[in-house]
């Protein structure tokens, strides 16, 4: 049998999506990138469009759709915190309905499929660094729920299609994840931060800065990624895929100056409600069962995001969304 998959990825011009395409589509796979362009612009795939063995559909996981796969990557989901608070229903939908439609798919054709989860679940953690075993402290009725219950919920789903249909899943964690194609009003702080720094805008910190959160580059995250979708039958995660490196936001600031060489000023504005105060992902189970850990480290990483974001032009992005 031949090793070349019809492989679907929804999310597939977002910013993770665009790149695990693009990797899928190089490997020779026959590649399906479904998008509903919510967060995302077709120019982040665009250079794939005149390669025969990828396809473009515009499309919402939360409305059924019958195709014939072998694997599916199910990254359909805002992932920016302002983007997921824009339309928190429809957030929860796409979460919830998108991965009952994508399993649906996935069940009737005896494909595998990944679900792209996130350290969100773990909420404002009491447990630190995070192991997979923790199960996490999320407020169900907060501003963040929309997006943390949602990937929870899926996650639930996933294991109970697992359970009660065989259906082959996987699940991989996936902790705060950076580099080029990232949406520079997403109001993510690496996209936030490099933008105001270029562009000699003031660095907007919220709160004191002392929260920390630990930084992927793209490149680790999409291996891991593929890994987990190949790794031993018998592990289906969830799994934690991250860099373990933990900064705080005032130390990322000060490298973010540095690194460009900017004399934008530090302020500081209101800490969001349920921001989480610390953030970094044990990735013992990732380094056992798959052999991966990341290689990129933080400094390394930014250059290469900061050499994007100075290459591009802004007004080709749609405008921000409110992100408090
Ligand atoms: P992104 O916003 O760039 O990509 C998400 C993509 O999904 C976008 O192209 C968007 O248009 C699309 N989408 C949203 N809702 C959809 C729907 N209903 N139907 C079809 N398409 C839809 O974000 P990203 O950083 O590339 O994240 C990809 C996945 O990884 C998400 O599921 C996210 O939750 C998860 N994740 C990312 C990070 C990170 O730090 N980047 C961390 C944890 C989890
Ligand atoms: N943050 C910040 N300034 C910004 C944007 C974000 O200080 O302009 C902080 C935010 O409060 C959080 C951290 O940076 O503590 C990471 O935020 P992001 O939205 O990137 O990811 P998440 O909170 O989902 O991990």
């Amino acid at each position: 049998m031949s090793t070349l998959k019809r492989i679907l990825v929804t999310g597939g011009a977002g910013f993770l999506g665009s790149h695990l395409c693009e990797r899928l589509v190089d490997d020779g796979h026959d590649v399906i990138c479904l998008d509903n362009f919510f967060t995302s612009q077709k120019s982040n795939v665009t250079h794939l469009l005149d390669r025969p063995n990828f396809e473009l559909i515009r499309h919402d996981i939360t409305l059924p759709i019958f195709l014939e796969v072998d694997e599916l990557y199910n990254l359909a989901c805002p992932a920016a915190p302002g983007h997921y608070q824009y339309n928190p229903i429809k957030t929860l939908k796409t979460s919830v309905v998108g991965s009952i439609n994508m399993l649906g798919m996935a069940k009737r054709c005896g494909a595998k499929i990944l679900q792209a989860s996130t350290s969100e679940i773990y909420g404002d953690p009491e447990v630190h660094p995070q192991p997979e075993s923790y199960r996490g402290a999320v407020n169900t009725i907060g501003p963040r729920a929309c997006y943390d219950e949602g990937k929870r919920a899926a996650e639930t789903l996933y294991m109970d299609y697992h359970r009660s249909n065989g259906v082959d899943v996987r699940i991989v964690r996936i902790f705060n994840t950076y580099g080029p194609r990232m949406h520079p009003f997403d109001g993510r702080v690496i996209s936030n931060f490099i933008r105001q720094a270029i562009s000699g805008e003031d660095i907007t910190i919220f709160g004191e800065g002392r929260q920390t959160r630990s930084f992927c580059y793209r490149d680790d995250m999409i291996e891991g990624i593929i890994r987990m979708m190949n790794g031993p039958d018998e592990f289906i995660g969830p799994v934690n895929l991250g860099n373990p490196g933990e900064f705080s936001m005032l130390e990322l600031a000060e490298l973010i100056l540095k690194l460009t060489g900017s004399k934008s000023k530090i302020v500081h504005r209101p800490l969001p409600a349920d921001d989480p105060a610390k953030r970094q992902p044990d990735i013992t189970l990732a380094q056992e069962k798959l052999g991966w850990q990341p290689s990129v480290g933080l400094e390394d990483g930014l250059v290469k995001t900061i050499a994007w974001f100075k290459s591009i032009s802004m007004g080709h992005y749609r405008p921000p969304t409110p992100n408090y």
